[in-house]
């Protein structure tokens, strides 16, 4: 039973395929046709030419007691197959023809001698002896040699393709496993028109796309060019993507590379793809590294649980030693993608090294509208759809989840067999990507439906009526991925800071599930756990994060990271027993405190609470017009928009 704002777990969106073996019109597929056709047409072949001449089939025995009467005159010998001529009779002027087999690579004379045909007799028998030269018998003779050849040839150039394809795909251990973009790869390449929104990131980037384009300008007058540039933002922000539209703007090589790919089981592989890594990419310079995820080799060296992990240690140090041997007019620009920036080395962002650092925030609304825009080039819409509400009703989301989103409506829309995206199926699949399909076969009971419904009601009407809360736009029963229902609230406006007050609202928010089914029922379930471990995180980060408590005041106790198990964290500190007590005191106080201020809501609106607890147990789900319709005859005032008021 969440109360879900702003936190969707982020969406990986999955490379586009290589052709293969199942795309149209393929080489592959064409040869494989070319081969099928030959082997149709030497079997029509076989049985045209060879025994399909229409005569009757004799025994060779028959063959042998004909020749000892006399009555053949000519036999020819095509492989094993007998045609056997007739004299003349004197009932007819052709001559009659008769096929036979003799036995397989014995002589015509042996196999007759052994029918006891006289030789006096046999010799006035005209034989032929043909060789046999047909297609069909070549084919059949050496297609066992040729096919398996041909079956060999066609793997060795699939797999040469392959590694090209890939881009030099490892075959080895110690080679890097880089993907490689070439500029002439028309079909994956990347523009900033591709990227919507992050106005000041492209902006910064722009220069080392100048750079790239034009080293020389830069290089004359003598201008250092970063070498390093680091990608800092939420996962699915869009680094990735821009690290590629740098390449593609300024039309240089793409290598890329995560940074888990480096970590293997044996030490010194890392280090080893890393020097391979440069040195390709130095080949193909002008060039760009593109090290995805560097805090799974980036992270603070030294300490940790377990002590150390070497290899990673190792392989940060080649990176870092690379990028140290790098002359200016190498043209190769590393670019690294982080969302933990909080846990990099130091030794990582020293000037000569990743010194340029470019943050990606989330997207605010005209972003969004943007992203939302780009992603829906290709597919048709409806006439209702306005991407500027679906803006509206996403903060929080980030460029990766509006792409699942467009990608979910048009899902929805081809299930129900419609050829267009309607807004409606824009608006649910935007609950689907925050919250995970509806889980309508979860059968409640009779009595945890009212739990459940108490519940949602609780976190709502807190919702509504604290001041700093945010607006509700949705309420329901239904389950949706992990949660047995939820309540949808969200801000009119992004917002960038957050107030002490606000959280404090949120807590008591979060706190609503739990008095509700401690008021109304007498008793708790397993529902609100995960309310109260986000409350009580909440808590503990305004104590010791943002300086939000009266006992400690202005201190900062713990880094952005809060404390990491492997490697530390820059700011991190043991505390003294005394402290550690002390915060679990403060955060008490905040959730006791914020709890009464739940209790005060619903004691004060139980009607309200009942009127919504009994709309839901009949409908599963309430939107924003009926919810505040509700509150209205309840006499509590909903909140309003600036414009709307
Ligand atoms: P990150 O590397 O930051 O996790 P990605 O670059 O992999 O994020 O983004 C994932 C996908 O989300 C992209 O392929 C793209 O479809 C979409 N996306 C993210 N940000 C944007 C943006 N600003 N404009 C357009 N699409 C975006
Ligand atoms: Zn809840
Ligand atoms: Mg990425």
């Amino acid at each position: 039973m969440d109360t879900p704002k702003n936190k969707k777990p982020a969406r990986k969106t999955g490379g586009k395929g290589k052709p293969g073996f199942g795309s149209p019109m393929s080489p592959i597929s064409k040869i494989a046709n070319a081969i099928f056709i030959l082997i149709i047409v030497s079997v029509l072949y076989s049985v045209v030419f060879s025994g399909g001449s229409g005569n009757e089939q004799i025994s060779i025995s028959q063959v042998a007691s004909d020749v000892n009467a006399g009555l053949v005159s000519k036999i020819d010998v095509s492989g094993d197959n007998l045609t056997v001529t007739y004299a003349t009779s004197s009932t007819s002027t052709a001559p009659a023809m008769k096929d036979s087999k003799k036995e397989e690579g014995v002589a015509l004379t042996t196999t007759l001698a052994n029918y006891k045909v006289d030789p006096a007799k046999l010799d006035k028998v005209d034989i032929t002896i043909e060789s046999d030269t047909g297609f069909t018998y070549w084919f059949v003779n050496l297609a066992p040699f040729v096919i398996p050849l041909i079956v060999i040839g066609i793997f060795a150039w699939l797999l040469m393709r392959q590694m090209k394809g890939a881009g030099m795909q490892a075959m080895t251990f110690g080679q890097s496993k880089a993907r490689i973009i070439l500029p002439t790869d028309k079909k994956q390449r990347v523009t900033f028109a591709d990227v919507a929104g992050a106005k000041e990131a492209k902006e910064e980037l722009a220069e080392v796309v100048d750079f790239l384009r034009n080293p020389k300008k830069f290089l004359d007058i003598g201008a250092k060019i970063p070498k390093g540039i680091l990608l800092m933002g939420a996962p699915g922000t869009g680094k990735t993507l821009l690290a590629r539209a740098v390449a593609g703007e300024a039309g240089v090589a793409f290598f890329s590379i995560s940074g888990s790919e480096f970590v293997e089981m044996f030490v010194g592989v890392g280090a080893s793809r890393v020097r391979d890594l440069f040195k390709m990419a130095k080949s193909a310079a002008p060039a760009i590294i593109f090290i995805d995820e560097i805090d799974a080799v980036g992270r603070i060296r030294g300490g940790g649980v377990g002590g150390g992990n070497d290899e990673r240690e190792q392989t940060l140090n080649q990176i870092l030693v690379e990028m140290d041997g790098f002359e200016q007019n190498e043209k190769v620009i590393v670019m690294a993608a982080t969302n933990r920036p909080d846990v990099l080395d130091t030794a990582l962002l020293r000037p000569g090294r990743f010194d340029r650092r470019v943050i990606i925030d989330l997207p605010d609304r005209n972003d969004r509208e943007a992203i939302l825009k780009v992603h829906s080039k290709e597919k048709p819409f409806a006439e209702d759809v306005n991407l500027r509400v679906i803006a509206e009703r996403t903060p929080g989301f980030s460029g990766a989840d509006l792409y699942s989103l467009m990608n979910e409506g048009a899902i929805l829309a081809a299930r129900e067999g419609r050829v267009k995206v309607s807004q409606f199926d824009l608006i649910r699949s935007i609950e689907k990507v925050m919250m995970g399909p509806e889980r309508k076969s979860h059968i409640l009971s009779k009595k945890e439906k009212e739990i459940t419904a108490y519940h949602e009601a609780g976190h709502a009407l807190v919702s509504s009526v604290l001041p700093h809360a945010d607006p509700v736009h949705k309420v329901s029963i239904i389950a949706r991925g992990r949660a047995g229902g939820y309540t949808l609230h969200l801000p009119f406006e992004d917002k960038r800071l957050q107030s002490r007050k606000e959280f404090l609202d949120d807590i008591a928010v979060s706190l609503g599930g739990y008095v509700a089914e401690k008021t109304v029922f007498g008793d708790i379930t397993t529902g609100p756990s995960n309310d109260l471990s986000v409350a009580t995180a909440l808590a503990r980060d305004m104590v010791t994060k943002y300086g939000m408590s009266e006992k400690f005041g202005p201190v900062a106790l713990e880094g952005e990271g809060g404390r990491a198990m492997f490697g530390k964290g820059v700011e991190d500190k043991e505390y003294s027993d005394k402290v550690n007590a002390d915060i679990d005191a403060e955060v008490e106080k905040i959730m006791n405190t914020n709890m009464k201020r739940a209790e005060a809501v619903i004691t004060e609106h139980k009607k309200a609470l009942d009127a919504i607890a009994k709309r839901l147990i009949e409908t599963e789900t309430i939107e924003r017009e009926e919810f505040e319709k509700i509150l209205v005859a309840n006499g509590i005032t909903p909140k309003k928009k600036e414009e709307e008021k």
